[in-house]
């Protein structure tokens, strides 16, 4: 039986993130162009040698990016949309990663159903691809040099790319056959150097409309099989489903599947695998950071084994969704790091598994072992015991808990009465060096608690007497206590780890610590009241109560992989139940619950998608339903298109929803009527994300625009997101501007 080892990606930011801070220093013109190319040659061989001490056999290179493979991919075949031709080099990656003064970058978007988002190569039919796989070549022999024949070349495959590219008056396939001589000479390029097998990813393989993409796979892979180097086709992500027929038909040497997520296996145990081919089995999970269970893991791959015999061990997906090494995360419990498993760790399981299915014992000491592996999770249930009594109530749940009292068309008229138009914003205000130092001083110890209190009370009674100078009709304390409003809530929650090191990348040069949650998720003490009372105490106008919805604290992070998401995301809403009851209690009339990453978690798979959506509503209205009828539920979503979920998002059955709407051009808005949305609605009238002061006429045209579509008791008047990012400089005249716009309209209106 032969058994070996491979990787599919590494993390590429560094392991003390090198890559951001030279990016950075880079783009502040600290630093040349040379020592930015040297940092990331240097992580880059780093992580090979990584790769290859901890022994595995084909070891994935030339995924390291500047900014984004995507992106990297479209500038080697030539795929530069116009307005960056004027530019070259650097200086053209760059700008179409993050645009320029006058040219605006490639859009972004999320890879797939991961946090990590990539630049959407535009393709018209001016462009014509053209070949310059210099800087490739030249990493593919830098890895020659250190690995040898381990070195496996990381390709973005051509259907893939296409597929996640933005089309223009260009036909796929059309497009796809001008490409094609373009892998094929990077090929055959590949195989003159020596090179004796390349992973073409093709995750595009996992999506719902794959079947339809059938004769492209067939035609490529067709084609590039004739230049006589071994392929192995690459996915990841979910299932193959109905395309598996077909797929283990194409001529490859080897294809990999994801063996964490899907039903690959079941798919394997019905067409069988073809005996000339290698198995990739993405078995240690790249997109979650628990250590394998064995009891799990060693079944599923003693099953494997007997339909086929030709298999290699691997991780589920690039490990760069997961950070470097857990062992540098000290201040964590060691029960609790002992079963954390970053990319390092994952190595070692990979081999161990090798070593495990081919009857091998450990070679040095130090390997994993299975008691070990048993040890480390007894160890830790020990330490982190089930909490009962929140098991019982997730199991106990009835149907009116997550039903408000009374039906919106009823409860309406006992809200808050406020003004046609009604204004407000988002929740956060400008987070200024000034309060970033604040924190970091309470952080660090250098001022007591009641000192950093002071503070912030300070910051909130300066940001209402703004709000109510402003004229604005609800008002916000301005979140000036929160970092980030998923660690904000996560670390005052029981069941909540936070890593010191664990960066991954989000995209370019922006890295997040995506919180662990490890154990039951229970509120120990209110977590936003203090500020809600400081706030509402100098006002006479309503201040919104401001919480991160349940779905969106859990997306944000990495889960548990020994409770299902539905039970996880309904433990966090009756954590937030009881911030909601306390809020309420406290006087507030309008309770905000942001959900922005509520969108983004829907499945790859449409047949997925009314599970996903059943109980990621629920458990938001788990969280409010139960408010009296008077008080008022506001959510907020940013970067949505809704037409396609537009009922669940009513079947949420928030009083109010606020969206991002200005930089879509009122389609969203257009998206939410057609649906026939009928609660009400604050379309950003304008786009935070721009330093620009949106005018009042501008404002008014938008308003318009909204009131045109939607009856005028339906419409409130804010910004599109928060404003955290902003100067006051920025926010205090566009608010302005924005109040003024909601004024003369109403005026209008009267006469
Ligand atoms: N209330 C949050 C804020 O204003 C919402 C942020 C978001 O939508 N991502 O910052
Ligand atoms: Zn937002």
């Amino acid at each position: 039986m032969n058994i070996s080892t491979a990787t599919i990606g590494y993390p590429r930011i560094g392991k003390s993130r090198e890559v951001k801070k030279a990016l950075e220093s880079f783009w502040r013109n600290k630093i040349t162009a040379e020592s930015l190319l040297q940092t990331v040659k240097e992580v880059e061989e780093a992580s090979w040698k990584t790769q290859a001490e901890a022994g595995i056999d084909r070891i994935g290179i030339g995924d390291a990016t500047l900014y984004d493979r995507m992106l990297d991919w479209a500038v080697r075949l030539g795929l530069i949309p116009q307005r960056f031709q004027a530019f070259t080099g650097l200086e053209r990656y760059f700008a179409m990663a993050r645009g320029k003064e006058g040219t605006p970058a490639l859009e972004m978007t999320k890879w797939f159903d991961t946090n990590y988002h990539y630049l959407v190569p535009e393709i018209n039919s001016d462009i014509t691809p053209k070949a310059d796989f210099t800087g490739f070549i030249d990493i593919v022999k830098r890895g020659q040099a250190i690995l040898g024949n381990k070195a496996v070349p990381i390709i973005i495959g051509s259907v893939t790319l296409l597929r996640l590219s933005r089309l223009e008056q260009v036909e796929l396939g059309e497009f796809l056959n001008l490409l094609l001589p373009l892998y094929r000479s990077l090929l055959t390029e590949l195989k003159a150097l020596g090179i004796e097998e390349v992973q073409l990813h093709e995750p595009a393989l996992v999506l719902g409309d794959a079947p339809s993409l059938k004769e492209h796979f067939q035609t490529v892979y067709t084609e590039l099989a004739t230049v006589g180097i071994d392929i192995n086709l690459v996915t990841y992500f979910d299932d193959l489903g109905e395309s598996y027929s077909w797929v283990r038909e194409l001529p490859v040497a080897a294809i990999s599947l994801d063996f964490t997520r899907g039903n690959n296996l079941d798919l394997i145990k019905q067409h069988g695998f073809p005996e000339d081919k290698r198995l990739g089995v993405g078995i240690v999970d790249g997109r979650n950071i628990w250590q394998i269970r064995t009891d799990k893991v060693l079944p599923l791959l003693s099953e494997i084994k007997t339909l086929t015999s030709n298999i290699s061990l691997q991780p589920s997906a690039s490990l760069q969704f997961v950070p470097y090494d857990a062992t540098k995360e000290k201040q964590l419990p060691e029960q609790l790091r002992n079963v954390l498993s970053f990319a390092e760790q994952k190595l070692q399981e990979v081999r161990f598994l090798a070593r495990t299915l081919s009857g091998d014992n450990p070679q040095i000491e130090q390997e994993l072992t299975e008691d070990l592996i048993n040890a480390n999770w007894e160890a830790f249930y020990q330490f982190n015991p089930a909490n009962d009594a929140v098991k019982a109530k997730v199991d106990n749940l009835s149907p009116q808990d997550f039903q408000r009292s009374l039906s919106y068309s009823l409860r309406i008229a006992k809200q808050i009465p406020l003004p046609p138009l009604p204004t407000t914003t988002i929740g956060s205000f400008p987070q200024t060096q000034e309060v970033r130092k604040l924190r970091l001083q309470f952080k660090k110890g250098n001022i007591t608690e009641s000192e950093y209190q002071q503070a912030i009370a300070a910051e909130i009674a300066k940001c209402i007497k703004i709000q109510e100078e402003i004229g604005l009709d609800v008002l916000v304390h301005g979140e000036f206590e929160r970092t980030d409003m998923v660690e904000y809530f996560g670390q005052q929650l029981a069941g909540f780890a936070f890593t010191e090191h664990g960066w991954v990348q989000s995209y370019g040069s922006r890295y997040v610590r995506p919180p662990i949650i490890y154990g039951d998720v229970v509120r120990t003490a209110p977590m936003t009241l203090r500020e809600y009372k400081i706030a509402q105490a100098l006002t006479t106008k309503p201040v919104k109560g401001m919480l991160t919805g349940p779905v969106t604290i859990l997306n944000w992070s990495f889960p548990r992989n020994d409770l299902s998401r539905r039970d996880q995301a309904f433990q966090i809403a009756l954590a937030l139940r009881s911030e909601v009851a306390d809020l309420e209690q406290a006087g507030a009339r309008i309770i905000q619950v942001d959900e922005p990453a509520l969108r983004e978690g829907l499945p790859l798979k449409l047949e997925r998608w009314s599970d996903y959506l059943s109980w990621a509503v629920d458990a938001f209205r788990l969280a409010t339903a139960s408010v009296a009828p008077e008080t008022q539920i506001h959510t907020h979503m940013c970067y949505c298109e809704f037409g396609d979920i537009i009922k669940d998002i009513e079947r949420l059955d928030a009083d109010v929803i606020s969206i991002e709407n200005s930089r879509s051009n009122n389609r969203t808005l257009q998206e939410v009527t057609e649906g026939g949305y009928s609660h009400q609605i604050g379309n950003g009238v304008y786009d935070i994300h721009s330093p620009v002061v949106p005018t009042t006429e501008q404002l008014v045209s938008q308003l318009k625009a909204g009131i045109a579509n939607l009856p005028l008791q339906q419409i409130w008047v804010n910004p599109d997101c928060g404003l955290k990012t902003r100067c006051w400089e920025e926010v205090v005249p566009a608010l302005k501007n924005m109040v003024e716009a909601a004024k003369e309209l109403r005026d209008e209106l009267k006469s």
